[in-house]
């Protein structure tokens, strides 16, 4: 009944704000009908003027991502009041800087592992070779420092293989 003379629905934002959806509707390519909540959110957060004035400001082929970025944004803001996208950014630092270090373990186990493994391929028969899960941390091993049957015990040197005790004692 109250609808336009136009064929095609007005977008989401001209429906929200009750108006027109002219042809030439700055926000019609990126409000579909379909998505109501995406202009709700970004009119509540950032304001239909702004936008609009963000949208003239950027180059047509950047209004996408401005659109898209904007929407993120705001969801993010209504989410989290406080810290908005910041919060969800922080909690991701963390995370990485969290697996860095992890990572920054496993390959220096994973060195070691290595530098064993080559050690152990040293001798014959030497039935401790894969004893090395076990001994995970290496600390203690100070009085096995002459057991070459326990590659943990070789951890602390920096060089694989150089100084590694060969064949029998
Ligand atoms: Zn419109």
């Amino acid at each position: 009944m109250a609808s336009s003379s136009y064929s095609n629905p007005p977008c989401a934002a001209c429906k929200f704000l009750r108006r027109k959806c002219l042809p030439d509707c700055i926000f019609a390519a990126y409000f579909p009908p379909e998505e109501p909540q995406k202009f709700a959110n970004v009119h509540k957060i950032f304001g239909a003027s702004n936008v609009s004035k963000l949208l003239n400001e950027v180059l047509p082929h950047q209004r996408e991502d401005t659109v898209n970025s904007l929407a993120y944004e705001a969801e993010a803001r209504i989410k989290d009041p406080v810290y908005g996208c910041v919060g969800a950014i922080s909690v991701l630092q963390k995370q990485v800087i969290k697996l860095q270090k992890e990572l920054d373990a496993t390959n220096a186990d994973l060195i070691r592992y290595t530098c064993n493994e080559m050690a152990t391929t040293h001798h014959q028969g030497g039935g401790g070779g894969r004893r090395i899960i076990s001994d995970h941390g290496g600390g203690g091993s100070s009085g096995h420092s002459h057991n070459f049957y326990y590659p943990s015990t070789n951890w602390n040197h920096d060089s694989c293989g150089d100084g590694y005790p060969r064949g029998d004692i």
